[in-house]
C-alpha cells in the first residue's frame, strides 16, 4: 500500500490559517491598521464598502515596502519584526508572526499598492486566493494602500456567516477605536458608503477622546498617571456620576495594544469603591507600559488576554493609582446612607453567588396606622437613599470578574398556588399601605400581601408595550422643542438598526448629521422624562439585556422601556395610585413576577401570624 501522508499546498494552509486570523471583516481591519502603525505612518485612512464585505482599504503613510518585500509580505511567515527567538522577549511591534497578509490573500481579493520612501516608482501587486495575478510598476504615493475586496469570497460558510452591516461596522468601530485611542498622534479616519464616521486629528489623549467619544468627556475624564519600576500607568477614568450600566467603555492598553483584563478590571472597579452605584462600571481608557520581558508573548495576535509576570504588584499599583487621582480630584465618596436604610444594605458577593430576593424582616414594633410626624421631613431623604439601596439590592451584578450565576427566569418563578384576583376584594383595596416608599401591603383573604411597586410597575408597562408593538398602536407626543441627541458611533450604529422598532414604540426620531439623532416625539405618558434620558436609558438597558439575554429586538425593547419608564422604589404612592398598581398588575398575563423573573408578590398567611405570635 502506499504512503498515505502529504503536505498541504500553501493555498490550502494559508484558508485554514486564515480561519483562525480573520473571523470577520473586523479583523482584518485590525491586522491592516496595526500594519499601518508598525510601519510609522503619520496618519491611517480606513476606507469600507458594506460593513467591510465588500471593500476594506488602508491608506497609510509608513515606510513602504520594496518590491521584493511586497511579494514576500504574502509569504506564510514573512515578517520584518523578527529574526530570532530572542527577538520575542522584546516585541514592541503589533505584529510578528507573519502569517496575516497571507491569511487575507488566501480568502480575498487583494490589490497593494506600496512605495518606499525614497523610491522613484511603486509597485502594485494583486492577488488572489492566494495566487498572485498581476505585478507591476506603478507610480503612486510614498507608503502602502492595501485594498481588501470580497472577504471570504472563496468561503462560502463563513460569508454567509456573517452579522448584517450594522453588526459588522459596529465591530468594525470597536477595533478602529482600539487602536486610534492609545496612538493619539496618529491621524485617523474611518469612511463608510461614502461618510466620513470618524476623522481624528492628531493630538493628546484626551482630545482622542474627545473626538471619539463626544465634547462632553472633557468635563467627565479624571487624569491617572503614576510611574513605577515595573509598570507606567496613564490615562483617564470617567467620573463616577458618568458610570454606564453597560460595559462597552473599558480599555486597558498594554504596550499600546488593546487587551482585556479581567483581573485589573477588578482593580479599577474597587478603586471605584463605593462611588459607582453597584450595577454600574467603571468607564477608564488606562495605557499600561511595562517590559515586553515580563508579559507573556506567546499569546495569539488576535486574542486580547495577557500574562504578566507581576501581575499582584501591577493589580496594586493601578488600584492605588486610580484611587488617588479620584482624591485629587475630589471626587470622595459622597453616598451618605441614613441609619434605617442600613438595614437594607447587602453584602456585595453573596457566599453561594445567586442573588436571591431578601426575606422581609417583621419589625415588630411597626403600626401602619401611627404615622411617623418627622416622617415627612425625612421623605426626600430617604427617597434618595432608599433608591441606592433598592438598586443594590435588585440589580443584576452582571460583572463578569465575579462571574456570578445570575438566576434564570425559570427558577426564580415562585410557585404561586392561590389565586390572589378573587381573594383581593374589593372592599379591601381601600386598605392598602405603602412600606418604606417601596412595598404595597395589602389584605387578602388568608393574611396579607406584599407588592413590590418599582417590579410590579415594570410587568404593568411591560405587557402593555409589547400588546402595543403588536397591535401597532403606541401613541407619540410630539415635543414642542424638538431634542437633538448625539451618541457614540456604535450606539448611533444601534439605533439606526433598531429605528423602525424604536418608532413603533412611540418614538418619533431621525437622523440628524454625524452621530446624531433628533428626537421630534416620545412615546405618550412619558412627559414627565426628559426625552434624550429616557432614549438613552432605552439603548443603555437594551444593551445590558442583550448581553445577558440576547432575546428578540422587541422584546428586549419592551423590557428596557418598562424598566426605564416604571416608577422606581423610593416614591411615594397615593392610595388611589396603590389601588390603580394593584388592579393593573392583576390584569396582566403574568402578574406574578417583573419581566427579567424577579417576583413581584410576596404574600403573608394569618397562619404565618399565628404562628409568630405562638397563637
Ligand atoms: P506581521 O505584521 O506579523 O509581520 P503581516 O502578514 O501582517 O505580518 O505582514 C508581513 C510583513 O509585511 C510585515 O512584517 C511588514 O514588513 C510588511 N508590511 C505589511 N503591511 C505593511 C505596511 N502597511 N507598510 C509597510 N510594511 C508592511
Ligand atoms: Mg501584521
Amino acid at each position: 500500500m502506499s504512503d498515505i501522508i502529504h503536505l498541504l499546498p500553501d493555498s490550502v494552509a494559508n484558508q485554514i490559517a486564515a480561519g483562525e486570523v480573520v473571523q470577520r471583516p473586523a479583523s482584518a481591519v485590525k491586522e491592516l491598521m496595526e500594519n499601518a502603525l508598525d510601519a510609522g505612518s503619520s496618519k491611517i485612512k480606513l476606507i469600507l464598502k458594506d460593513a467591510g464585505k465588500t471593500l476594506i482599504q488602508v491608506i497609510d503613510t509608513g515606510c513602504g515596502m520594496s518590491e521584493t518585500d511586497a511579494r514576500m509580505s504574502f509569504e506564510r511567515h514573512a515578517t520584518s519584526k523578527i529574526r530570532k527567538a530572542d527577538d520575542l522577549f522584546a516585541i514592541r511591534t503589533m505584529g510578528f508572526r507573519g502569517e496575516a497578509l497571507a491569511s487575507i490573500a488566501a480568502i480575498a481579493q487583494v490589490e497593494m499598492k506600496t512605495r518606499r520612501i525614497g523610491d522613484e516608482t511603486g509597485i502594485l501587486i494583486e492577488i488572489e486566493g492566494s495566487e498572485i495575478k498581476n505585478q507591476e510598476t506603478i507610480s503612486s504615493p510614498e507608503g502602502t494602500s492595501i485594498s481588501i475586496k470580497n472577504l471570504f469570497y472563496n468561503v462560502p460558510a463563513r460569508r454567509n456567516f456573517l452579522k448584517t452591516d450594522s453588526v459588522e461596522l459596529r465591530h468594525i468601530i470597536d477595533e478602529f477605536q482600539r487602536v486610534a485611542i492609545p496612538n493619539p498622534s496618529v491621524a485617523f479616519s474611518l469612511h463608510h458608503n461614502n461618510t466620513e464616521v470618524f476623522h481624528l486629528e492628531p493630538g493628546t489623549m484626551k482630545q482622542r477622546l474627545m473626538s471619539i467619544f463626544g465634547s462632553s468627556y472633557n468635563t467627565r475624564l479624571v487624569p491617572v498617571e503614576e510611574d513605577t519600576a515595573i509598570v507606567k500607568i496613564k490615562g483617564f477614568v470617567i467620573k463616577p456620576d458618568f458610570a454606564k450600566k453597560t460595559r462597552g467603555e473599558q480599555f486597558f492598553f498594554l504596550n499600546k495594544r488593546f487587551i482585556k483584563s479581567p483581573y485589573l478590571h477588578h482593580a479599577v472597579q474597587s478603586a471605584f469603591e463605593q462611588l459607582l452605584p453597584s450595577d454600574s462600571f467603571a468607564s477608564y481608557f488606562l495605557m499600561l507600559d511595562v517590559d515586553p520581558k515580563t508579559i507573556d508573548i506567546n499569546i495569539h495576535p488576535t486574542k486580547t488576554e495577557v500574562k504578566f509576570e507581576d501581575e499582584k504588584a501591577i493589580y496594586a499599583f493601578l488600584r492605588s493609582a486610580i484611587k488617588k487621582s479620584l482624591g485629587q480630584f475630589n471626587i470622595s465618596p459622597s453616598l451618605d446612607f441614613d441609619q434605617e436604610a442600613h438595614l437594607y444594605n447587602m453584602p456585595l458577593k453573596p457566599i453561594d453567588g445567586i442573588y436571591k430576593q431578601p426575606t422581609i424582616k417583621v419589625d415588630q414594633n411597626y403600626n401602619p396606622f401611627k404615622t411617623d410626624p418627622s416622617s415627612a421631613s425625612k421623605d426626600s431623604e430617604r427617597e434618595l437613599s432608599n433608591r441606592g439601596n433598592w438598586e443594590k439590592m435588585y440589580s443584576r451584578h452582571a460583572d463578569n470578574q465575579l462571574e456570578f450565576e445570575i438566576k434564570k427566569e425559570e427558577d426564580s418563578q415562585q410557585t404561586i398556588n392561590t389565586n390572589w384576583d378573587n381573594e383581593l376584594h374589593e372592599s379591601n383595596k381601600k386598605s392598602t399601605y405603602q412600606l418604606h416608599n417601596k412595598y404595597i401591603l395589602s389584605h387578602i383573604k388568608t393574611g396579607f400581601m406584599v407588592i413590590d411597586q418599582q417590579g410590579a410597575h415594570e410587568r404593568i408597562l411591560y405587557e402593555q408595550i409589547l400588546e402595543n408593538f403588536e397591535k401597532h398602536k403606541s401613541v407619540t407626543q410630539q415635543e414642542l422643542f424638538p431634542k437633538t441627541i448625539e451618541l457614540n458611533a456604535s450606539d448611533f450604529e444601534l439605533v439606526k438598526e433598531l429605528h423602525s422598532e424604536i418608532q413603533a414604540l412611540g418614538f418619533d426620531i431621525s437622523e440628524f448629521g454625524k452621530n446624531t439623532f433628533i428626537i421630534h416625539g416620545v412615546p405618550a405618558d412619558t412627559a414627565e422624562y426628559d426625552s434624550s434620558t429616557l432614549l438613552e436609558g432605552l439603548i443603555e438597558n437594551y444593551k445590558q439585556n442583550l448581553l445577558e439575554l440576547k432575546s428578540e429586538k422587541r422584546e428586549n425593547l419592551a423590557r428596557s422601556m418598562a424598566r426605564n419608564m416604571a416608577i422606581k422604589s423610593g416614591k411615594s404612592l397615593t392610595q388611589e395610585e396603590m389601588n390603580k398598581l394593584i388592579d393593573e398588575l392583576f390584569a396582566c398575563k403574568m402578574p406574578y413576577s417583573t419581566p427579567s423573573g424577579k417576583p413581584t408578590i410576596t404574600t403573608f398567611s394569618s397562619d404565618d401570624l399565628d404562628k409568630r405570635f405562638k397563637k
